[in-house]
């Protein structure tokens, strides 16, 4: 827990007399929202104390910071995020097929590991200013070993809690036919990193080795041998998509795959699921989902977008299936999980209103609340991501992932219940502070490890020069070649 003294990584961190939000137990569960006034002490990477507002004394050397006028609350746990495509711009149009076709097999074969470092880097650094403290990443721009080096590089420079999941293989070797080989490149790749401190890529373990596998029934032969490798390795969570709609029938159903396959446990994260909202889904599909543990992180805003089907996130809950959120993909929709929670509830009240007034009734009450939502995008995710003991809520011994709000801010300056304010009105203008395993990594409302300026300099000219290696027409034309390759019925 020791740590040398810096003016961002004190030994010890006191917030001092802030509106605590996080949760409380009950019959041994953390589990029920609660917001009270009170003191928070962090020494080294560890929340060690919390108690009545101005009751602690801080200890020599600490950091203190007067929290009268400041929300404290867990960071975001995004459960879903390819963090190396803010280095892509310009997709928040594009339907789900339209991005497997312009995407996967045109735009991402051009992106170098020059150009992955800095989309990383900026990625990373999205994540923290919108008081997003640990992601789960699914890197599908595993092109080379050193495609993979560079995003672990820039995700440990950056100061984010991540676990960083490697994809094997990287994207489709080729398009016609349509074909996925498993590469050694990854698989020798992971070996080497997960040799050298059992899947840690820190020695704090702020950065942890993880597995993508989308390759699951596609290629039976080679499930096995890699999932069982990584399990072997300690390379989890192992996240996989899993989605609906009805042209990406090889990525849906993956709950039943992967069990048929022996492989369901409780260290997989399935993104999406919007399968399961789907006719055909049935019960026996979400059972294995909450007896295997597994969990689910929902992207609700691109998922309504792009076609994936009809979110689920509250469909798990009903179910005590774990679920999370994310944002999937800076190109696509915001870097920030305020709107992810505002899709994710307010599509379940509009489905419930919905429902009742087909019925002629009205709703008296809105079945889920505002905190419902932040728990979802904080310890929710923690659990989707098999880390609920470790972050997500602000406990004595959890690691210290902090945010701290501005309460008097003009998004917030008149909002009483920091639930409603962190869901509803905050955006990342409103994060002041950031702390991520006991680190200042944002403080007085600016990121503080890198100068955005001069990493926005750069995303823009690899951005530029990502562009300039293909024409805009050639992924019009991809497009159109895959509708016709496969038969899709367009409308
Ligand atoms: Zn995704």
């Amino acid at each position: 827990m020791s740590k040398s003294s810096s003016p961002n990584q004190p030994s010890s961190i006191l917030l001092r007399n802030g509106l605590l939000a996080t949760f409380t137990k009950k019959d041994g569960v953390t589990t029920t929202p609660s917001a009270h006034r009170a003191d928070v002490l962090i020494q080294g990477d560890k929340i060690t104390a919390t108690d009545k507002p101005r009751s602690l004394d801080p200890p020599d050397e600490a950091l203190v910071i007067d929290c009268t006028d400041k929300w404290i609350a867990p960071g975001f746990v995004d459960t879903h995020r390819h963090v190396w495509m803010s280095i892509v711009s310009g997709h928040e149009d594009w339907t789900l097929a339209e991005y497997v076709a312009k995407l996967s097999f045109i735009a991402a074969l051009h992106v170098t590991a020059e150009d992955v470092y800095i989309g990383e880097l900026a990625g990373c650094l999205q994540a923290l200013h919108g008081g997003t403290t640990a992601v789960v990443d699914h890197f599908h721009c595993s092109n080379s070993a050193n495609h993979i080096e560079k995003a672990i590089q820039a995700t440990i420079e950056s100061g984010l809690r991540s676990m960083l999941c490697v994809s094997c293989p990287s994207l489709p070797s080729s398009f016609e036919p349509p074909h996925a080989q498993i590469s050694e490149i990854q698989i020798e790749t992971l070996k080497t990193l997960a040799a050298k401190d059992k899947g840690r890529l820190t020695p704090d373990g702020r950065v942890t080795l993880g597995l993508a596998y989308d390759m699951q029934g596609l290629n039976p032969t080679e499930d096995e041998r890699i999932i069982s490798l990584a399990r072997e390795l300690n390379i989890t969570p192992i996240t996989a998509h899993s989605v609906g709609g009805p042209h990406l029938k090889a990525y849906s159903k993956k709950a039943r795959l992967w069990n048929e396959a022996g492989l369901l446990a409780d260290d997989v994260i399935f993104s999406h699921c919007t399968d399961l909202g789907h006719k055909g889904c049935d019960e026996s599909e979400w059972e294995l989902l909450r007896k295997s543990g597994a969990g689910i992180a929902a992207t609700p805003e691109d998922e309504l977008g792009m076609g994936h089907g009809e979110p689920v996130t509250y469909e798990a809950i009903k179910r005590g299936v774990k679920v999370g959120l994310g944002i999937d993909c800076a190109s696509i929709t915001s870097t920030e999980m305020f709107p992810a929670m505002r899709f994710a509830l307010q599509h379940e009240r509009g489905r419930a209103h919905k429902v009742a007034a087909d019925e002629d009734k009205a709703l008296k009450y809105n079945a889920f609340t505002a905190a419902s939502a932040f728990r979802l995008a904080t310890l929710g995710g923690a659990e989707a991501a098999h880390i609920e003991s470790k972050i997500g809520s602000i406990e004595i011994g959890k690691l210290a992932d902090i945010v701290l709000y501005d309460a008097n801010s003009i998004n917030l300056a008149n909002i009483i219940d920091p639930f409603k304010g962190i869901v509803f009105h905050a955006t990342a203008a409103d994060v002041e502070w950031v702390i991520v395993n006991g680190e200042v990594v944002k403080k007085d409302g600016k990121l503080v490890r890198k100068e955005w300026n001069e990493v926005a300099k750069e995303l823009k000219r690899c951005a530029g020069n990502v562009r300039d290696r293909y024409k805009e027409s050639d992924l019009e034309a991809r497009y159109n070649a895959l509708i016709k390759q496969f038969e899709l019925q367009m409308v």
